[in-house]
C-alpha cells in the first residue's frame, strides 16, 4: 500500500510538528513555506521578542549588580549587535528545523500555498505553479498582527510588533497600546532598555484575562519603573507630528510619545488560500475544527493560530502532533486529545508570569469548592541567594482528592518552573506527589513543595 500523501500548508511550529510526526509514522510528507521554516513565531514573534527581553534582562542585572556585591558595572545598549544576535539565533533555529525536516524525508516546497479543490494545493513559488495532490491537507499559515484602520503604521515612528526588531533607533517615549500579553512584554522589553513608556490598558487592569493577583503583581513593577499606565482608556486615533507621536483615547486623554507601537491582536492568514474552493467552514477567517483540529472537510485540518484556538506556539506544535496521530489512525490508542484549559502559558516580564490550568478568580466565578496554597519566594534560599525575592507560588487543587487542578507563578524562572505544576495538572498527580517528591536545595522549585504542602 502506498504511503498516505500529506500536505501541509505553512512551516511554523504548527506545520512543522506535525510533518516530522506524520514522516515518524511513515507518512510521505510535503511542506510549502512562503518564507521561512520555523515560521512567524521563529522569525517575528517568540524569538526576536525573547531575545530582546533576554538583553533587557541582562542590561537589568548589570544595573542590580551592586546587590550582588559587585561595584563599577556599566553598560550601554548596541542595536547593531542586538539586531545581529537575533538574527543569528534565527538562522540556527531555522537550520536545526530544516535540518530536522530532511531527515526525516518531509519535502520542503518553496512559495505561496493555496487549496484548488478538496485535495488538490498548488504552490505560487520562484520557478512557477507546482501543483501538489494530496489524501491529507493541513491548513498551518498562522497570523499576523492586527493593524486598525485608524492607526497610521509606518515601520518608523508607529509600530507594529513586526517592526519592533529592534527598531531603527531606541525610541525616546514609547506609547505602547494594548493591554494584553504582547503588549505587557514590549512594556517591559522597552523600560528595561531605557526608554520612558506610556501604557495604554482599555480595561481596568493589565493582563484581564489573568489572575488579579498575578496582574497587580506586574502592575506594580511598572510603576516602580516609571511606566506611566493609562487605565480604562481606549485608542481611537494617532497623529505623527514632528519626532512625535500623539495617542488620542475615547476617554479624552492624549498620551504624547517619540513613538507608538500597536499590539492589539492579530488576524488570521486565511485570505487567498482557497478555503472556499474546497468546502472548508470559517468563522472570522479562522477555520472552524473540531476536538481533533479536523474541519468541515474530514480529510482537511487546522493547527495552529489559524484554527482560532489558543494563539500559542505550543499549542500549535501540540496541534501538529496531534494531526498527525489523528490522520494516521493513531487516535483509537492511546491518545489523548488536546485540552486547551490545560496548557501552561508565560509571559517574559521581571518578574516573570506563568500559569496553568484553573485559575484562583475562575473556580470562584463557578461557586466551586477548591484549596488555594501560597508561598512567596521572599522566603526561598536560591530566591535570596539570586537577589531576586519577588513574586509567590500558588497551587489551585481539589480539597477532597488533593488533586493538583492549577496554580501560577510570579517570579524568577516562573516559565520553567511551571512544567512541574502543568506536568502535575495533565497527570492528574495530587499536592502530596509535589511534596514527597526529593528536590535539589537550594533551588527555586522548593518553593514549589512548599506551597503544594
Ligand atoms: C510578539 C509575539 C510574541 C509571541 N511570543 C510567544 C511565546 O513566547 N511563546 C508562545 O508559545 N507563543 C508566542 N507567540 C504566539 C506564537 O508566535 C504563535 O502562536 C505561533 O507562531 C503560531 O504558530 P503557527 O504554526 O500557527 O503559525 P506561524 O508561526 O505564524 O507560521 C505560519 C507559517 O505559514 C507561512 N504561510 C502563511 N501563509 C502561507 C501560504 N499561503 N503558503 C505558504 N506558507 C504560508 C508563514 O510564512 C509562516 O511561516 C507570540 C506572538 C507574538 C505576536
Amino acid at each position: 500500500m502506498r504511503p498516505k500523501r500529506i500536505v501541509i500548508i505553512g512551516g511554523g511550529p504548527g506545520g512543522n510538528q506535525c510533518a516530522t510526526h506524520a514522516a515518524r509514522l511513515g507518512a510521505e510528507v510535503t511542506v510549502v513555506e512562503r518564507d521561512i521554516v520555523g515560521g512567524a513565531a521563529h522569525l517575528w514573534d517568540c524569538i526576536p521578542s525573547k531575545a530582546m527581553i533576554a538583553t533587557g534582562e541582562t542590561l537589568g542585572l548589570m544595573r542590580t549588580a551592586r546587590g550582588m556585591g559587585i561595584s563599577d558595572v556599566s553598560a550601554s545598549l548596541d542595536f547593531t549587535a542586538l539586531r545581529q544576535r537575533i538574527e543569528s539565533i534565527e538562522h540556527r533555529l531555522e537550520h536545526s528545523v530544516t535540518g530536522l525536516l530532511e531527515s526525516q524525508g518531509v519535502a520542503l516546497v518553496q512559495g505561496s500555498g493555496r487549496l484548488v479543490g478538496p485535495h488538490e494545493v498548488v504552490v505560487d513559488g520562484p520557478d512557477g505553479e507546482t501543483h501538489l495532490d494530496a489524501d491529507v491537507i493541513v491548513l498551518a499559515t498562522g497570523s499576523r498582527p492586527r493593524l486598525p484602520a485608524w492607526a497610521p503604521v509606518d515601520g518608523r515612528r508607529v509600530l507594529s510588533t513586526r517592526d519592533a526588531y529592534p527598531p531603527e533607533e531606541l525610541p525616546e517615549h514609547l506609547v505602547v497600546i494594548g493591554a494584553g500579553v504582547t503588549g505587557v512584554e514590549f512594556v517591559h522589553m522597552f523600560s528595561a532598555f531605557g526608554s520612558q513608556v506610556t501604557f495604554i490598558v482599555s480595561r481596568q487592569q493589565v493582563l484581564p484575562q489573568k489572575d488579579p493577583e498575578v496582574a497587580a503583581a506586574l502592575e506594580e513593577d511598572f510603576l516602580e519603573r516609571g511606566v506611566r499606565l493609562f487605565k480604562g482608556a481606549r485608542a481611537e486615533s494617532i497623529e505623527v507630528g514632528e519626532g512625535t507621536v500623539s495617542v488620542r483615547c475615547d476617554d479624552g486623554r492624549q498620551a504624547t510619545g517619540s513613538h507608538c507601537l500597536l499590539a492589539v491582536g492579530s488576524v488570521p492568514n486565511s485570505d487567498g488560500l482557497g478555503l472556499e474552493a474546497a468546502g472548508v467552514d470559517t468563522d472570522g477567517g479562522y477555520v472552524v475544527v473540531d476536538h481533533n483540529c479536523r474541519s468541515s472537510v474530514p480529510h482537511i485540518y487546522a493547527a495552529g493560530d489559524l484554527s482560532g484556538k489558543l494563539p500559542l506556539s505550543s499549542v500549535a506544535s501540540m496541534q501538529g502532533r496531534k494531526i498527525a496521530e489523528h490522520c494516521m489512525g493513531l487516535h483509537g490508542g492511546p491518545h489523548r486529545h488536546l485540552d486547551y484549559e490545560k496548557a501552561a502559558s508565560a509571559i517574559f516580564t521581571v518578574p516573570e508570569i506563568a500559569d496553568v490550568g484553573l485559575a484562583e478568580a475562575d473556580a470562584f466565578a463557578e461557586g466551586r469548592k477548591i484549596r488555594v496554597t501560597k508561598v512567596p519566594f521572599s522566603a526561598n534560599a536560591k530566591a535570596l541567594i539570586a537577589n531576586d525575592p519577588r513574586g509567590f507560588v500558588k497551587i489551585v487543587s481539589d480539597p477532597a482528592t488533593g488533586v493538583v487542578l492549577g496554580g501560577s507563578i510570579v517570579g524568577r524562572n516562573a516559565a520553567e518552573l511551571i512544567s512541574v505544576i502543568a506536568l502535575a495538572v495533565t497527570a492528574g498527580l495530587r499536592v502530596t506527589d509535589i511534596v514527597e517528591s526529593l528536590l535539589v536545595h537550594p533551588a527555586l522549585a522548593e518553593a514549589l513543595a512548599d506551597a503544594a504542602e
